[in-house]
């Protein structure tokens, strides 16, 4: 039977809790364990699908076509075990299940409550598929004391006596804030946190400690007492220069072993860290450096590109290099006094990443206009490849008026709106005006790379399977005019039916592709794409 490990916060958000999560679960991984991590979303929208970028961040999508929490990502970059749809649950999704199964007549005439019917729900969700594993960490989003994580930390409360003694684990990740006119760490409100969480019924075993300073041995001390921890489980947690410093850290500080400790499992020999340490070698030690220009449409706030900023840096690793990426509003380069040259120019690779809407269209495609003129490298990743199909229309095939139905009604509609494609599942259909949540092409699918193409070359295969996340395609009609213009479609669907990749032979890097492979690249394998995109990048920074 699986163990579970409960992560909460307290004090504040953004403690860093799924990045904890993470490098627990690559520790104890390095000690042969299995695990597998799951996140509890109170929110009530059903997935993060159709919430802005600016409010959620990126939306991570699994194999299996869940648009799901970007603490996912985490997950599964630092532990390379690939996420799935039963792995991030809403408030949302269970009163949708809980309140269909109402209408059904499923309840029996009961009265439908949140204790036992939504924390019976919560608790399924953490145990369901957990056979094979050692170790379950559960991630609690939100601070304890909000009001609607109060179902999640009561269903938590159950399932720690259901499991028995020594089956369960609870993490408190906190804040102890350095108060500079004192000039002193303040444990009071960590103290306060437990206090709260504890009233609830959950006394937690392990207490992760966030400190901009390092934490002296009499708070330690002063925490554990006041909190009911040993002092050996009061673990200081301070900022690190990489997230991928973090595993070792966590260890440093004794995370794994107070966690193996709360379990009564002997923690026996140290865990092999050399593939965090090896990552860190390269990140601390570049032989060069790059840097690529992001041409996109929410780079005020980089948590909307997620997986994409970790995956160029995946791609330095591969390289020895460090990347600098220089994010880019591409409205910037729109009208009369775009000073498009003077932005990119720089640049030694641009990228334009997948997007949503028509607003900063035109800046990309003139993006992608530069980069082909200028030869500098150019991957287009999903809306990116889209707009490199419409630039390739109207600049090398004569269709001035080629856009996207994206964009409205269009005579000349080079990328467009597929209602109907095959799955594994067989046909899948989509109404044209139909709901938003849920109604994109989602998830892994396969394609057929041209044997020939720079891309097999770069995947060492012709067949590859890849996430998406969109709506609309790029137009097999204009396929033989962007052929003739030098585009290339490299990677079909196996039904040839659908365009998975474009690329530029004539060109030193020009790919595109209608899928998103930053969500599958990890620091210790790093993504094909990326690593050759990162490669192409250091040549063009030795002719400029
Ligand atoms: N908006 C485009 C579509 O829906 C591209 C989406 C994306 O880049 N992820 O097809």
């Amino acid at each position: 039977m699986a163990r579970f490990i409960f992560i909460t916060g307290g004090v504040v958000s953004s403690l860093g809790k799924g990045l904890m999560a993470a490098s627990l679960a690559a520790l104890l991984q390095a000690r042969g364990y299995r695990v597998r991590i799951r996140k509890f979303d109170p929110y009530l929208n059903v997935d993060p699908g159709t919430m802005s970028p600016y409010q959620h961040g990126e939306v991570y999508v699994t194999d299996d076509g869940a648009e799901t929490d970007l603490d996912l990502g985490h997950y599964e970059r630092f532990t390379g075990v690939a996420s799935r749809q039963s792995d991030n649950i809403t408030s949302g999704r269970i009163y949708q299940q809980i309140i269909t199964r109402e209408r059904r007549g499923d309840y029996l005439g009961a009265t439908v409550q949140v204790i036992p019917h939504v924390t019976d729900a919560i608790k399924e969700f953490a145990q369901a598929e957990t056979d094979d594993l050692d170790f379950v960490l559960c991630e609690i989003g939100g601070t304890v004391g909000d009001i609607e994580s109060l179902p999640f930390i009561e269903a938590i409360r159950q399932l720690r006596n259901d499991l028995g003694r020594g089956n369960s684990v609870s993490i408190h990740v906190t804040l102890v804030p350095y108060i500079a006119a004192a000039g002193e760490l303040k444990t009071k409100p960590t103290q306060h946190s437990v206090r709260e969480l504890a009233a609830l019924g959950v006394q937690p075993d392990v207490l992760v400690c966030r400190c901009e300073q390092p934490l002296p041995e009499s708070e330690r001390a002063k925490i554990a007492l006041f909190c009911n921890v040993p002092k050996t489980a009061v673990i200081p947690a301070l900022d690190a220069k990489s997230i991928y410093a973090v595993p070792v850290q966590y260890h440093h500080e004794g995370l794994d072993d107070a966690v193996l400790n709360a379990f009564g499992i002997l923690p026996g020999s140290a865990p092999d860290l050399s593939r965090w340490t090896d990552i860190m070698d390269r990140l601390t030690n570049p032989e060069g450096e790059v840097t690529i220009g992001v041409v996109g449409k929410y780079v005020g706030l980089q948590d909307a590109y997620k997986s994409l900023n970790e995956a160029l840096v995946h791609g330095g690793i591969a390289n020895k290099v460090k990347v600098n990426v220089e994010w880019i509003d591409a409205e910037l380069f729109e009208g009369p006094d775009s000073d498009i040259a003077a932005r990119l120019e720089p640049m030694h690779a641009i990228l334009v990443p997948g997007a949503f809407g028509e607003r900063g269209a035109e800046g990309k495609i003139a993006s992608v206009r530069f980069a082909r003129e200028r030869e500098i490298p150019y991957f287009g990743i999903c809306f990116g490849m889209q707009m490199a199909c419409v630039e390739g229309a109207r600049d090398l095939a004569g269709i001035a008026d080629a856009s996207s139905t994206e964009f409205g009604p269009t005579d000349e509609p080079v990328v467009g709106m597929i209602t109907e494609w095959m799955t594994a599942e067989g046909v899948q259909k989509r109404e044209a005006g139909g709901d938003l949540g849920g109604t994109m092409r989602l998830g892994a699918y396969a394609a057929k790379l041209d044997g020939n193409s720079v891309v097999s070359t770069i995947y060492g295969d012709t067949d590859i399977s890849e996430r998406h996340r969109h709506r609309y395609e790029v137009n097999t009609a204009y396929r033989e005019v962007l052929e003739k213009g030098g585009l290339v479609f490299s990677g079909m669907s196996p039904d040839g039916m659908l365009p998975e990749i474009v690329e530029r032979p004539d060109h030193p890097w020009f790919v595109g592709v209608q899928f998103h492979p930053e969500l599958k690249s990890k620091p210790f394998d790093p993504h094909p794409l990326f690593a050759s995109f990162v490669a192409a990048a250091v040549k063009q920074s030795r002719l400029v």
